[in-house]
């Protein structure tokens, strides 16, 4: 009797449904993390997205970067690599160990993101470019400027090699965010 009131009675099926979504929302709780990115479930892992970003992983860099994405419009749509020295960690001989995760992940992104270039942003006064190539390659901006230039030019080389489908955008950052790009 009760059953057959619950099922024809607005009221109580309002109550149903509420201890219905409770009991969905605890099975969900149940399984962890699920009930956080539930609303996410439905999108792949894969997709079409539009680039790797490839930066340091010096501090004081995380904000203006993030701040660049934003005003490239790629929240959202790109995956990201960070370490030591940004193309530097990728390409400097003294790194030499680093190398193989970095390819490996651009392989990955490309195989499931679909990303349509990478871009890699190495900055100013970067700790990881001294510990590659001696304080006198990054003595004074001019020859900062020539060190970070020979070491982006040899990334687009080398992902020109790998993958010359690829779009390879390079840029020096000022630590205020401003970029120079090298093409
Ligand atoms: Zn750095």
């Amino acid at each position: 009797m009760t059953l057959l009131h619950e099922a024809s009675c607005a009221c109580c099926s309002g109550i149903k449904t509420m201890l219905d979504r409770r009991r969905f929302v605890g099975a969900l709780i149940g399984g962890g993390a699920t009930l956080t990115f539930a609303p996410q479930l439905a999108l792949s892992a894969e997709g079409n997205y539009e680039a790797m970003v490839l930066a340091c992983i010096d501090p004081r860099m995380q904000e203006p970067v993030h701040r660049y994405t934003v005003e490239q419009n790629l929240t959202g749509k790109f995956s990201q690599f960070v370490i030591a020295g940004a193309a530097i960690g990728v390409v400097a001989p003294a790194f030499k160990n680093w190398h193989k995760a970095f390819w490996d992940n651009l392989a990955t992104t490309i195989e499931l993101h679909r990303i349509k270039k990478v871009i890699a942003i190495d900055h100013r006064d970067c700790g990881a470019a001294k510990i590659a190539y001696g304080e006198a390659k990054v003595a004074n901006p001019q020859v900062e400027t020539e060190t970070h230039r020979a070491a982006l030019g040899q990334f687009r080389k080398q992902v020109g090699e790998r993958h010359h489908q690829l779009g390879v955008e390079t840029g020096l950052m000022a630590l205020d965010g401003k970029m120079e790009m090298f093409i």
